[in-house]
């Protein structure tokens, strides 16, 4: 495959960079992850929330690829959290994918002021013990509520998806989660694109090297071991965005780049949002 994998901390392999598909609608997934199947990818990362499990497993199921070569994550959505509900919800994602089993099965975000997110993760380590979900995790856990899950359950989770990109380095974050063996996958890996592939400091790069701002990002994180996965409906950029394993940034590159850091969210904080 183009894309090397990472080895997550219960030896299952994961590509480094894969597809996100948030804001495709269901009737565009199917042609959006095609495309992408076509130019390589082989990891899709889609949300029971997205709405586009139905078609992201058509294209799945259209495009010939063996399952095995293909890494599949979802998300359980917040009004799911609890125990029963998390296992009800994973059938319904399970059936909409037309899967047998899911790669990664992740929380989609903690919920720190209900205290559910512990009982959802038992029902995801039982369906680890099934084989349903090849691999656990979480996305958007402070590093605090990464502690409190640790405390209760038995399985450490493989990965937390994060929003990470070089207006929010998440520099601690990344630094607990390798003392713990946990992957850091950048969400909004490009930071949505607005704004960030116009720094001046990402634009010289880009020129240096023969190559786009959005390549520039994608190969910063890929040489600081983030897992990314960039979202675009367009095939020339869905393309773009693959071609990022044949060139190196520098040292002094990278230091730019690191430069850029303003602890600045496009999304929401994870200790407040309680959205269900
Ligand atoms: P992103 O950083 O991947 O940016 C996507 C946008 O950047 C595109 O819509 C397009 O406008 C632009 N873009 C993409 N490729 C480009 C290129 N080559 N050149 C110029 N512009 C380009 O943002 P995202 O979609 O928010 O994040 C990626 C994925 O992360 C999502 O699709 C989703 O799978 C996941 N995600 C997860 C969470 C979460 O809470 N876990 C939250 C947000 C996103």
């Amino acid at each position: 495959s183009k894309v090397p994998p990472i080895i997550l901390n219960n030896g299952v392999e994961m590509p480094q960079l894969g597809f996100g598909v948030w804001q495709v609608p269901d009737d565009e997934a199917e042609q959006a992850v095609t495309t992408a199947l076509e130019a390589g990818y082989r990891s899709i990362d889609t949300a029971a929330i997205y709405g586009n499990e139905a078609g992201t497993g058509k294209a799945i199921a259209a495009s010939g690829v063996p399952r095995k070569d293909l890494f599949v994550t979802t998300k359980l959505w917040n009004s799911d959290q609890g125990y029963d509900s998390t296992l009800r919800a994973f059938d319904a994602s399970l059936d909409k994918l037309g899967l047998e089993y899911v790669d990664l099965y992740l929380i989609h975000w903690p919920l720190p002021a209900r205290g559910t997110f512990v009982d959802s993760y038992k029902a995801f380590e039982k369906l680890y013990a099934d084989g349903r979900a090849k691999s656990i995790g979480v996305s958007n856990f402070l590093p605090e509520h990464l502690e409190t899950l640790i405390e209760a359950t038995n399985v450490i989770p493989a990965v937390n998806q994060i929003e990470l990109h070089p207006h929010l380095q998440q520099r601690a974050a990344r630094e607990y989660h390798a003392e713990q063996g946990i992957a850091t996958e950048a969400w909004s890996p490009l930071g949505q694109g607005k704004g960030l592939l116009e720094v001046p400091a990402i634009i010289a790069i880009a020129q240096k090297h023969g190559r786009t701002p959005a390549q520039i990002v994608l190969r910063w994180h890929l040489q600081l071991g983030n897992v990314v996965i960039p979202k675009s409906v367009t095939p020339a950029r869905i393309k773009e965005n693959i071609e990022v394993f044949d060139f190196t940034l520098d040292t002094e590159d990278i230091a730019a780049i690191s430069a850029l850091n303003e602890d600045r969210r496009i999304g929401p904080d994870p200790a407040a949002f309680d959205v269900v």
